[in-house]
């Protein structure tokens, strides 16, 4: 399996390496052969090729077997024009990587004020208020004066019918809850669509529980009692928003881990931007990157049908709380060790005989 790997900017170098020493220790392990190739993306690559994403990377990506894509400054990329492509955008619509699936779960031994919860944010990508995404050709922001702005939201039945069937299929595989967050009482036409194709399409999943709540309420919710989750199914900014706070309700935003899936295609990204006031200072935690290789693992097992790859996914995983509940992590949770420490801790508990028993059951 190749994968590319684009560290990106700020802490993305950092932690873009952190996970690519775990991976190459899980390679290693489980004999899964993974070669990583790197490129520059973001701000390397506006100084190297005058462009943030250059010409002929997608090619490369396409054919590569997955994708691990580092933060970038998206802030600072102003002009398409000039080459400053928000790469996150870029990938996401250009390989058609529709859901974003961003767990969040607390970990024993580490401080949690809201008790414990498991559940999985699962966010439309491709469309919605992220009005870059929206168009065939330029962006659905208009300048109407230079006071004036008016910025669109698309909503399509298809986008919705195929999000909702990713996360009815994922709350099939966990604990059969689906909770539907909207604001269909305000945007009635188009909220009012994604609240219809969901409770539709989650008719032809019988077992399902299904239950829908407005995003304002939710964040009240999701603060009060988040054991009460599974999985949450969301429009694109939404899903966003909503899954900073869970990752950061689970002990760090730096535990956000997330997975872009398309019908052929997955790219590992963490839910966090490229956190320039901590940039450089081997304090970012990596873990968020780390647990997103590690569902990109998972996606390519499940794929292919070689559980091998399931057994690394779930190694990792068990390795990172490891490393936590000792306390050898990021100080964001509660740890004493630097970015790179950290990663170093991951491997050398992956390599340990106790992570493989525990992968294995
Ligand atoms: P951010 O997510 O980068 O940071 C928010 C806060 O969380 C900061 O205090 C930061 O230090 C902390 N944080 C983030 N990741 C962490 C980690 N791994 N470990 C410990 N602490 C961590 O948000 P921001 O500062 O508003 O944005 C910075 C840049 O990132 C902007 O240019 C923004 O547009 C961009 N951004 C990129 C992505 C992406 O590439 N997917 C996503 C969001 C924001």
């Amino acid at each position: 399996m190749r994968i590319v790997v684009l560290p990106g900017d700020g802490i993305g170098p950092e932690i873009a390496a952190a996970a690519s020493s775990v991976l190459r220790a899980a390679s290693g392990r489980y004999q899964l052969n993974i070669e990583l190739e790197e490129h520059a993306v973001g701000h390397a690559s506006l100084q190297q090729f005058g462009a943030t994403v250059r010409p002929g990377l997608l090619e490369i990506v396409r054919s590569a077997g997955g994708l691990i894509l580092g933060p970038t400054a998206t802030a600072d990329f102003k002009d398409e024009s000039s080459g400053e492509v928000n790469p996150s955008k870029y990938f996401r619509k250009s390989l058609d990587l529709f859901a974003n699936l961003r767990p969040s779960r607390t970990y024993p031994g580490l401080r949690n004020r809201f008790g414990v919860f498991d559940l999985v944010v699962v966010r439309e990508n491709t469309e919605g208020f992220y009005a870059d995404r929206n168009m065939e050709k330029g962006n659905s922001e208009l300048l109407v004066t230079p006071d004036v702005v008016i910025s669109l939201r698309r909503i399509t039945r298809h986008c919705c019918e195929r999000i909702a069937h990713a996360a009815c299929r994922l709350a099939m595989n966990r604990r059969k809850h689906l909770t539907i967050v909207h604001k269909a009482n305000v945007l009635k036409i188009g909220d009012g669509m994604f609240l219809e194709v969901c409770r539709e399409t989650a008719g032809a999943y019988p077992l399902l529980a299904v239950d829908d709540l407005l995003v304002d309420a939710m964040m009240a919710h999701v603060v009060r009692q988040p054991d009460r989750f599974d999985v949450i199914v969301a429009t694109n900014m939404f899903g966003d928003i909503l899954s900073d706070l869970t990752a950061e309700l689970s002990g760090s935003l730096g535990l956000g881990g997330s997975l872009n899936v398309g019908a052929n295609f997955a790219m590992a990204q963490a839910a966090h931007g490229s956190a320039p006031d901590i940039a450089g200072r081997d304090i970012a935690n990596p873990i968020s990157l780390i647990l997103s290789t590690a569902l990109l693992l998972a996606w390519h097992g499940e794929r292919c049908g070689d559980a091998r790859y399931e057994t690394a996914a779930r190694a990792i995983e068990n390795a990172v709380a490891a490393a936590m509940q000792s306390g050898r992590a990021t100080r964001d949770v509660g740890g004493g060790l630097g970015t790179a420490a950290t990663a170093q801790a991951i491997v050398e508990i992956l390599q340990s005989d106790k992570a493989i028993a525990a992968a294995a059951r």
